[in-house]
């Protein structure tokens, strides 16, 4: 199977004080050098792993903020090197201020056909605390024209603002009549402007956004698939499901991940983790941090992207291919989870429960401390 492709563009319009992905704002040379290295890395990934993918995935960063030219150079490279598009799913990650109707219509001609929205609320004062630089207006007008491009579409909301109204932002998204929702609650993370702020999220009204979320959005047909993921039926983002399920993808640009499963070129025996450097050195062809899983480690990454899912974890497949069961590596855990309904085995499958679900950074980590 060749790996999916996630392909990281590190550069933004401008940057939020919440953010802490691998961003920057643009500049005209270092993005000359950033393609000219993503370029090279596209052709050395391309020998090693050739084979058209089946789901590409632009993120970032904003890749939308390339421009037409520079995202055709990219994917006149990735065409070249391994197949464009994906076979399955090609999804470009976008700012609402960055496209028009026009611009959408080149985006599909380049082969995308799925676009995610970096909404995050229709509410002017969340946006603003959010460090935002659209309204809400324009976060719906670029919804209405992102759907009726006839791409699929994803929206993103943040939810656990201080003075955000969560239900009406997720009823007015929805109710556009979106295939798909992300909605994940503020985070402050150590470093962000943020956190030298000293913003903080309140913990209860994170849980009530959390719990409204899934029977809202099930009113318009969006069902929660994974804990913080939102699709009608047979909508679900295809790359994202591949990566939850253990499959092998491919990053690259500059602090992209990639997993090598066993079996895949280069992988050890249970599999491999490999993260590159940030822009200067990934600029300079340092190579990638490396890590080699052992089985532990295996069963610890497919419970913590598994457990998140509704399809939850296969175990007989994990038993398979580690020789090790959670059940038999933290007992005291795995009777406890039980017990308290936070996790259910359905045939060889295993699965949090909504309670589960709403405690699952806790049971996850009550896990590898239990290891
Ligand atoms: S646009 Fe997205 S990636 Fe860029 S700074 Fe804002 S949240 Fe981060």
């Amino acid at each position: 199977m060749a790996p999916s492709l996630y392909l990281h563009v590190p550069f933004c319009p401008h940057v939020c004080p919440y953010c802490d992905f691998h961003k920057m704002r643009r500049d005209e040379r270092l993005v000359a050098r950033y393609l000219d290295r993503l370029e090279q890395e596209i052709d050395e990934q391309a020998a090693r792993y050739p084979g058209r993918p089946a789901t590409v995935y632009f993120g970032g960063g904003t890749p939308s903020h390339l421009s037409d030219a520079e995202l055709a150079r990219v994917v006149g490279a990735l065409e070249r090197a391994f197949g464009f598009p994906g076979t399955v799913e090609t999804t470009l990650e976008a700012d609402p201020l960055t496209f028009d109707p026009e611009r959408l219509a080149r985006f599909r001609d380049l082969g995308f056909d799925r676009l995610s929205i970096g909404l995050q609320s229709t509410q002017d004062p969340v946006l603003r605390f959010l460090g935002r630089a659209h309204d809400g207006r324009a976060a719906m007008q670029a919804l209405d024209w992102a759907l009726a491009s006839g791409m699929r579409v994803n929206a993103d909301v943040i939810t656990a603002v201080a003075g955000q109204d969560a239900e009406r932002d997720l009823r007015t998204v929805a109710s556009s009549g979106v295939g798909h929702m992300s909605v994940y609650s503020l985070t402050v993370e150590a470093g962000t402007p943020f956190a030298l702020r000293g913003v903080v999220v309140d913990r209860e009204r994170e849980a009530d956004d959390f719990e409204l979320a899934a029977p809202v959005l099930a009113e318009y047909g969006l069902e929660r698939y994974e804990v913080s993921n939102f699709a009608r039926p047979g909508d679900e983002s295809r790359h994202n499901q591949s990566t939850w399920r253990g499959e092998p993808y491919l990053g690259l640009g500059p602090s992209a991940s990639s997993h090598l499963p066993d079996g895949v070129a280069g992988a050890g025996a249970f599999g491999t983790r490999l993260r590159n450097p940030p822009i200067r050195r990934w600029l300079e062809g340092a190579p990638p941090e490396s890590e080699a899983l052992d089985a532990e480690g295996v069963v610890v990454e497919r419970l913590l992207t598994g457990l998140r899912t509704r399809e939850g974890v296969d175990l007989d497949r994990l038993r398979e291919l580690t020789g090790r069961t959670p059940e038999a590596m933290a007992p005291a855990w795995w009777r406890d989870a039980l017990r308290h309904r936070l996790l259910e085995v359905e045939g060889p499958r295993l699965r949090a429960t909504a309670d589960g679900l709403a405690r699952l950074d806790a049971l996850l980590r009550t896990f590898v401390q239990a290891l």
